[in-house]
């Protein structure tokens, strides 16, 4: 699947802010967000994912991705209740508040492409608008339904399914992997 590249990009970002920022289960455990100086790498290395180097994040531009990462939740959350109304509310308020707008970027040898920046020129700022617009492309249009929370027992990490079929149902290997093993033993009990 390919929305366009920026945008498999900005998505793919959102989703590795998700399930690094916010708290829930993850693979069958709980899961609390790192905090301090292992927040900030956990949030650089989200927000390098495709680039050709890393771009340092520091402490408070991770707190602050926190805050973003906790509405950008509630999108997928919203997706997978079925309910695009408020996901798209919610999206609209993000896109309000981080106004986001686009913008011609040419940079590290790529070709011209759009960025969605916000109006601050922060960092955390910036990725804030870039993803609440790729979810948002993705939103208004028929995929909107690859937006995905993991069915899994005891799971809740956010996916955007990118199969040519679109039936992906898990955040990860690891848990489809539970699901099935949990299946073949009730079949076989
Ligand atoms: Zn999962």
């Amino acid at each position: 699947m390919n929305f366009n590249s920026h945008t498999d990009l900005v998505v793919t970002i959102a989703v590795a802010l998700v399930n690094t920022l916010t708290a829930g289960e993850a693979r069958g455990r709980p899961y609390t967000p790192p905090s301090g100086e292992e927040r900030a790498a956990a949030v650089t290395r989200a927000v390098s994912l495709g680039a050709t180097r890393p771009y340092q994040v520091t402490e408070d531009q991770a707190d602050e991705l926190a805050g973003v990462a906790e509405s950008l939740r509630a999108v997928f959350d919203s997706v997978a209740e079925g309910d695009i109304d408020a996901a798209a509310h919610g999206l609209n308020r993000l896109l309000a508040e981080t106004d986001a707008r686009p913008h011609l970027d040419r940079h590290d040898g790529e070709p011209w492409h759009v960025h969605f920046h916000g109006r601050g020129g922060t960092l955390a700022g910036d990725y804030a608008a870039s993803c609440a617009t790729g979810l948002a492309v993705v939103l208004g249009s028929e995929l909107r339904d690859r937006l995905g929370v993991c069915t899994a027992p005891h799971c809740d990490r956010v996916y955007v399914d990118t199969s040519r079929n679109g039936t992906r149902r898990f955040c990860s290997t690891p848990c489809q992997n539970r699901v099935k093993t949990a299946a073949f033993r009730a079949r076989n009990a």
